[in-house]
């Protein structure tokens, strides 16, 4: 048969296909992480299925690499490669929230900023990243943590539904009702089994959140993350609080000759009623000794944006990830001798919860099988100059050495570098050969092998 063309390619698509001519094809390839330099053969602005189901074919018929991103968030750069076709999805950005259902569809191009911007005015949300420029599709696939993992579950647990192009380019709809092994397979498989061009969520009832941003003196992060330990195990599951190493960014409630010093921090996210907020975040003031604080109401979706200014795109990223049942004595002991020394503003350490509403679901109904988890780690070095890359890698792989004999095998898929792919196995335990029976059955020649990869074999 013979190869489709570019040509051909431009005639099937609605959506704009980037080659090397293109005066866009600069800005086309580039993705979030900074330190990823590659140069695709084509990049596909893909703007509905249709798109979609030409940039599969193209890449099927010339046996190129495919590289498929929504938010473009991915650590090890898989959403571009070198030679092969990158399908960007970010053009696709419909949203449809059905305030009566409590329930949202959301094209595979939405970020979290795009898709709570839209929930907000009907006072409605589900789990999503912390972050508002992250895509909700590699997010979500990979199981979504957020603030409301611990009464809402993982953004998987919330999701009802997806619209899925396969590797065949046919266009599945997968739920519990259809294609339900398609539809377990995506909950935490990853990219692997094709291309979401729409997920459909659950909706719940979250407006205005009461946040509380503690930045406690580094000197106490050992009584302070013994107290996150015990806290978080029985806390209220409206309370979504994640414990962090940071390095205090020029903030206006945090005094002027402390910018610049690193803290350890805890970011609290009351979703429950806003007049118990205060009360409920009381326990925070008592943990240990409070350089500075900013407790607040605020709309969700301004806390979920109220990062984004230490996380430009272009950075370099390097990041390392674990699960752990308990933050162990010996967890402790490593935290706090590697996370004081992380070395500049953008880069941090989060611990999050993954307890409650998350814990409850068992470990062989979705593909994310650390339910007995209750935290994911994430050591996520993020530095702006590639001349410091040494530096800021080795203090990601000495504080990843130092935790992980006090760790799970596996790790969240999200979270991981591209130097991860032997612990693929381990980070789906028990659930890793339906896996594969799932992915030899929608992708039996791995044209979605730019991922944490699920081999057919
Ligand atoms: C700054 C930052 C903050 C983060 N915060 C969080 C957080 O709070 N919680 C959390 O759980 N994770 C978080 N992450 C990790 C995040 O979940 C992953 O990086 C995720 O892959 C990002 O999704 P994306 O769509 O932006 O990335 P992309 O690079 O666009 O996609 C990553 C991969 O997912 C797959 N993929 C994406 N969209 C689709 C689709 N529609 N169909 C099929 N496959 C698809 C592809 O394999 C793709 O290579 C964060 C990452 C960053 C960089």
């Amino acid at each position: 048969m013979a190869k489709p063309t570019i040509a051909e390619l431009r005639a099937s698509c609605r959506g704009q296909v980037v080659t090397r001519d293109d005066s866009d094809y600069a800005e086309a390839r580039k993705v979030y992480n900074g330190m990823i330099d590659r140069h695709p053969q084509v990049v596909i602005r893909a703007v509905d299925a249709a798109d979609v189901m030409a940039a599969i074919g193209y890449a099927r018929g010339n046996e190129l690499d495919l590289s498929v991103r929504g938010g473009a968030h991915s650590v090890p750069g898989f959403g571009t490669n070198d030679g092969g076709v990158v399908l960007d999805l970010a053009r696709m950005k419909g949203i449809r929230v059905d305030p009566a259902g409590r329930s949202v569809r959301a094209e595979g191009g939405c970020t979290w900023g795009d898709f709570f911007h839209a929930t907000y005015p009907f006072g409605l949300a589900t789990t999503g990243g912390i972050i508002s420029t992250t895509g909700i599709g590699g997010l979500t696939l990979g199981g979504g943590i957020g603030h409301l993992t611990r009464g809402r579950g993982l953004s998987i647990d919330n999701l009802l539904s997806a619209d899925v192009v396969t590797a065949d380019g046919r266009f599945l709809q997968a739920s519990a009702r259809e294609n339900d092994d398609l539809f377990w397979a995506l909950r935490g498989g990853g990219g692997n089994f094709g291309v979401v061009t729409s997920f459909e969520y659950r909706l719940h009832p979250v407006k205005d959140v009461f946040v509380g941003l503690f930045f406690y003196e580094v000197a106490a992060a050992r009584q302070i993350l013994e107290f996150y330990r015990a806290y978080i195990a029985t806390a209220p599951e409206e309370m979504g609080a994640f414990f962090a190493f940071q390095i205090a960014p020029p903030l206006p409630f945090i005094p002027e000759k402390r910018h610049g010093e690193t803290f350890a921090l805890i970011v609290a996210c009351w979703a429950g009623p806003l007049e118990r907020g205060e009360e409920a975040l009381q326990p925070f003031r008592k943990a240990g000794p409070i350089a500075a604080e900013l407790v607040t109401p605020m709309p969700f979706p301004a806390l979920n944006s109220a990062f984004d200014a230490l996380l430009p795109p272009g950075l370099q990223h390097y990041w390392k990830a674990s699960f752990a049942a308990e933050i162990s004595d010996g967890a402790i002991a490593a935290h706090v001798a590697h996370g004081p020394k992380v070395p500049v503003v953008n880069s941090t350490v989060h611990i999050y919860p993954i307890n409650g509403a998350a814990a409850r679901v068992q470990s062989d109904a979705t593909a994310f099988a650390y339910r007995d988890a209750r935290f994911a780690t994430v050591i996520a070095g993020m530095w702006p100059e590639a001349a410091d890359n040494a530096k800021n890698i080795k203090w990601v792989k000495d504080y990843y050495a130092a935790i992980r004999p006090h760790s799970a095998a596996g790790g969240y898929v999200n979270f991981m570098a591209d130097d991860d792919q032997d612990r693929i196995r381990d980070n789906y335990k028990g659930n890793y050969e339906r896996l594969v029976a799932i992915k030899k059955k929608y992708d039996p020649g791995n044209l979605f092998h730019m991922n944490q990869n699920i081999r057919p074999t």
